[in-house]
Parts: structure tokens; sequence; C-alpha cells
């Protein structure tokens, strides 16, 4: 079964998460407190609101022991909230948001446009999940605008005829603008449970 995942458990769809990861075989912590975090072996970061979840991390005390966490290679997985609160650079977002940092790229919160706030499609998937398309939700999604030299693209959808990066790793740090736990395929949830278990070795 291996070592228990966290799941970051103040805000957004941490239900969904957890029945991803029990599904492919996981033992699944829900993460509130500094104490939970020491437990785990790598950690999801759900979708749900950016600015919410940042107050949530701040008055839990979680902030900085999650910060360094990440900085010190603990395997996580942003879903589109989460994925906001890795990225180096955030656009339209609230200046006192937290940063997690640890994923060099640019994202635009909201960036997909109005007509496209939600929306369903099929993401390519590159690399480690070159095979049949992924079914996506995308629930007013950041954009990812640009990616660092280190990042591997390894989702893209075709946004207004411009191939655009939705899924992507940046070393330890796995991140997905769309939504994965509310779909049934479970390719994503196990790539990142294999990087689980890479670091764990
Ligand atoms: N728009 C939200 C944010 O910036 C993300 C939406 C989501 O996680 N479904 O935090």
């Amino acid at each position: 079964m291996g070592a228990p995942i966290g799941v970051l458990a103040l805000q957004g769809d941490v239900r969904e998460h957890r029945r991803s990861l029990e599904r492919i075989g996981r033992e699944v912590v829900e993460v509130k407190t500094p104490a939970d975090l020491q437990r785990v072996a790598g950690i999801v970061l759900p979708g749900g609101e950016s600015t919410a979840i940042s107050l949530l991390l701040n008055s839990s005390g979680l902030t900085e022991p999650l910060t360094n966490a990440i900085a010190g290679g603990l395997p996580t997985f942003g879903t589109c909230a989460g994925l906001v609160l890795l990225a180096r650079s955030i656009l339209d977002g609230r200046p006192d948001q937290v940063q997690l940092k640890g994923l060099d790229v640019v994202v635009r919160r909201n960036g997909y446009g109005r007509q496209l706030a939600s929306f369903e499609g099929h993401v390519a998937g590159h690399g480690p999940l070159d095979g049949a398309a992924l079914p996506a939700v995308f629930i007013r999604a950041p954009i990812i605008e640009s990616v660092g030299a280190d990042v591997e693209v390894l989702g893209t959808i075709d946004h207004a005829g411009i191939e655009t990066p939705t899924l992507v790793r940046h070393g330890s740090v796995l991140a997905s603008s769309f939504h994965p736990e509310l779909t049934s395929d479970d390719r994503i949830h196990h790539l990142f449970c294999d990087m689980v278990e890479a670091a764990t070795k």
C-alpha cells in the first residue's frame, strides 16, 4: 500500500482526491495541521479557491512548514487552485496570496476567459502519459502562460489554436490546470504515486 499520501484539507475538493487515491489503493491522510504534514510521503493540493486556501494556510500555521517541505523535495501534486499556489508567478492573483513556490511556471488565474470559464475537454498526454487522451474538467481554471527550462510538459490542450500546457512536472512537483479527480481516469494519480514511491525508496 505504501506510505500515506496527504490531501491538504482546508478547502476545496478534498473528498474527490481522497476517492481517486483510495481507488488505486493508497492510504490517505487529510492534512489540516503541521503535525498531519509530518505523517505523509507526498501531498495533494486540491482545487478550490487559491485565495481562500491561502488564508487558511496562514491561520493553520501550514504555510511555512509546507513551503519548506516542498523545497525539501516532498512530492506534491497541485490541481487548479493547487497549481496557482505552487506557481513561481501568479497573474491576476491577490498580492497577499500565499506562494509555496516549487514550480517554475507563470499562471494567470481564471485565464481561459469568461466564455470558457468551465468546460470539459481532452488533454493530450506526453512522456509517461503518452497514450489515449485524458478526459479533463476545467473549472475557472488558471492558464499556464509560460514554463521554465526545467519544467516537463506532460499534458497539453488546444486552446484557440495554441498548444497550451495543462499538466506539468518540475522535479518532485506535479501540477494540472484541470481536475483529474473529477473523472474516473486515474492515470495522473498513478503517476503521482509513482513519484512518491521513487522519492521514498
Ligand atoms: N480560480 C481558482 C483560483 O484561482 C481556481 C479554480 C479551481 O480550483 N477550480 O484559485
